[in-house]
């Protein structure tokens, strides 16, 4: 039997989605509908202090506006933590992991997916050589985050639009965090065990993220859990500052267009023309937007929101 292909939508309810979130998510989907991949819907609720209440639903909620659908799901990763726990248990047994009791700011970070423009310090390994050589995980206390131990090498893997990507996590973060104090895991070891468990065989992602990829990678040869799943990074939609598009752009949250009566065949036809579908600003479905969409036709840099755009969403 051919193997069942699954792709997974994973916002974080840390916001309301804007339209660069809409970009990959219907790229996203368009591909699992093209392709005959299954469709998991995961709220990635782990992220701290940062989720806002009620931004789970409103996501749920746009997504459904623009026409998109899911086969399983909503799941919440907080409703069962156990499963990220007996990963620590692995790594623990392999003895791959150490306690750490850096900073609280350092340690809070490693909760949210780390996108572009945030920057990440290179951990220098302090605790590794401090720490008992017999510690335990049962014995660890509140306040102790837990690193995994990053072999200096790099990691490659094939990337379905970026091509072969190469990169040594050691030499860019160092020993990162899996399990933040607290007890929450890490958005990289949250996102690998749920990618497994969900039988997820396809992600499709804004390249901010390309650089967590081997990082995720370890982690699947460190936990045993194969096979790898295939990767698709996607370049970003970029305010005219050339940042990551984001609140400081304006309100480009699809909530306020929608509130604003702009109507979302509207904003997939702007999504369309910055997929490579068309010149023009025209309005258009999802499901036609599934049938014109081609990845080798999608413009291979980043896309600026201009105020073009904007007049056009809502004249
Ligand atoms: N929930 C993550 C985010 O907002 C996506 C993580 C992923 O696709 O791996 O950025």
């Amino acid at each position: 039997m051919p193997t069942q292909h699954v792709t997974r939508l994973a916002p974080s309810p840390t916001g309301a989605l804007h339209l660069g979130n809409a970009r990959t998510f219907i790229i996203n989907w368009a591909l699992a509908r093209q392709q005959g991949w299954r469709i998991v819907l995961r709220i990635e609720d782990l992220d701290g202090p940062r989720i806002k209440t009620d931004a789970d639903r409103q996501a749920i909620h746009i997504l459904t506006w623009l026409g998109l659908d899911w086969d399983e799901g909503p799941h919440y990763q907080r409703h069962d933590l156990s499963r990220y726990h007996h990963a620590l248990q692995t790594l623990s047994d392999a003895k791959q992991i150490y306690p750490c009791q850096c900073t609280r700011k350092e340690v809070a970070a490693a909760q949210s997916a780390p996108h572009g423009d945030e920057h990440e310090l290179r951990y220098p390994g302090t605790c590794k050589t401090a720490s008992p050589p017999d510690w335990s995980l049962d014995t660890a206390a509140d306040h102790t985050a837990w690193r995994v131990i990053t072999p200096d090498e790099p990691i490659i893997f094939d990337d379905l639009f970026m091509g072969q990507q190469s990169s040594n996590p050691q030499q860019i973060v160092g020993d990162f965090i899996v399990v933040a104090k607290g007890g929450l895991p890490s958005y990289q070891l949250a996102v690998v065990v749920d990618d497994a468990a969900q039988g997820v065989t396809q992600i499709v992602r804004g390249d901010d993220l390309v650089r967590s990829t081997p990082r995720q990678l370890l982690l699947y040869r460190l936990l045993g859990l194969p096979p790898l799943p295939q990767y698709t990074h996607l370049p970003l939609v970029l305010g005219p500052d050339g940042r990551r598009l984001a609140k400081r752009h304006g309100d480009t949250r699809l909530t306020a267009f929608r509130d604003h009566g702009v109507r979302a065949e509207r904003v997939i036809g702007l999504l369309a023309r910055w997929s490579g579908i068309t010149d023009e600003h025209i309005e258009m479905s999802a499901h036609e937007f599934r049938n014109a969409f081609d990845l080798t036709k999608l413009p291979p840099h980043p896309i600026t929101y201009t105020e073009q755009d904007q007049a056009w969403l809502t004249s």
